[in-house]
């Protein structure tokens, strides 16, 4: 049932994108990769999930196996903010108060980032739309670049999040995140991969957590229902080990 209407809603998306381009791009757009088949191509997914689901965990496994980069909204926005920029520096006060940054400074910083020619195969989206705004808003983007995105939610129980999240530590240095409770490095504190002291993010501090989790209920929910309503959406069980969660989420994305 549900696998029949996603087929339809993204030939449906499809099918507006060309009709809202160019003959000339409308070309190339009938035609992607991935709808040939000729090659297991992905193009986009878009990772949803509240705070602390892991969805930075499976962006990485993504990326790894289908060569596409991990467009991360948190990253792009922590990036801004040490580079001292002036979007960063108006982003911080929001994003340290646990608070979602306002559209007018995050998707110029977006759009900016999926123009970039290495976005043009596909890309993974994390922590982007968390509204039903910017839900509407990455549809437009993504009709005109005739990419019909996969929707993933993963679904955790809110009682683990809160632990999931207090006990999140993650490496300055190349990104890696850990647990201290679920997924702790080798050497306490350490970095696996490169030795680098964990910290934890400002914004992991409980009452910040607290307001965030309200955040994603009262503001992101609206979007995913946007989804589901729309037959897009593909539930994965996120309170799994990260491999199986990395599995089930392969096994959905690979059906059409
Ligand atoms: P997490 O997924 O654990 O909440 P992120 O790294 O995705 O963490 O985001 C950190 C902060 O960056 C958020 O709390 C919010 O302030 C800001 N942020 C990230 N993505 C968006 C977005 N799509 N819209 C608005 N603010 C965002």
């Amino acid at each position: 049932m549900q696998r029949e209407s996603r087929k339809v809603s993204r030939r449906r998306f499809l099918k507006e994108a060309t009709g809202a381009v160019g003959a000339a791009s409308a070309l190339t757009i009938l035609k992607p990769r991935w709808v040939r088949g000729a090659e297991k191509e992905i193009g986009v997914v878009v990772l949803l999930g509240p705070p602390g689901a892991g969805k930075s965990e499976q962006s990485r496994r993504l990326t790894a196996r289908h060569s596409i980069p991990i467009i991360s909204t948190g990253d792009l926005l922590r990036d801004q903010v040490r580079r001292g920029t002036q979007l960063g520096l108006q982003a911080d006060t929001y994003m340290k108060a646990g608070q979602l940054v306002p559209d007018s400074l995050m998707n110029p910083i977006l759009e900016d980032r999926l123009s970039q020619p290495d976005c043009a195969r596909g890309f993974i989206l994390d922590g982007y739309p968390r509204t039903l705004a910017q839900a509407e808003s990455l549809d437009v983007l993504l009709k005109r670049q005739g990419l019909p995105p996969h929707i993933i939610l993963l679904e955790v129980p809110t009682e683990r999040l809160f632990k999931l999240l207090t006990g999140r530590r993650v490496c300055p240095r190349c990104n890696r995140s850990y647990n201290i409770y679920f997924q702790p490095p080798q050497k306490e504190n350490l970095c696996d991969a490169d030795g680098t002291t964990l910290v934890q993010r400002p914004d992991d501090k409980e009452e910040v957590i607290r307001r965030r989790l309200d955040t994603y209920q009262k503001e992101t929910q609206p979007a995913i229902e946007y989804y589901a309503r729309q037959g897009r959406l593909v539930r994965v069980n996120g309170n799994q080990p990260p491999e199986k969660v990395a599995a089930e989420l392969e096994v959905k994305i690979a059906s059409p």
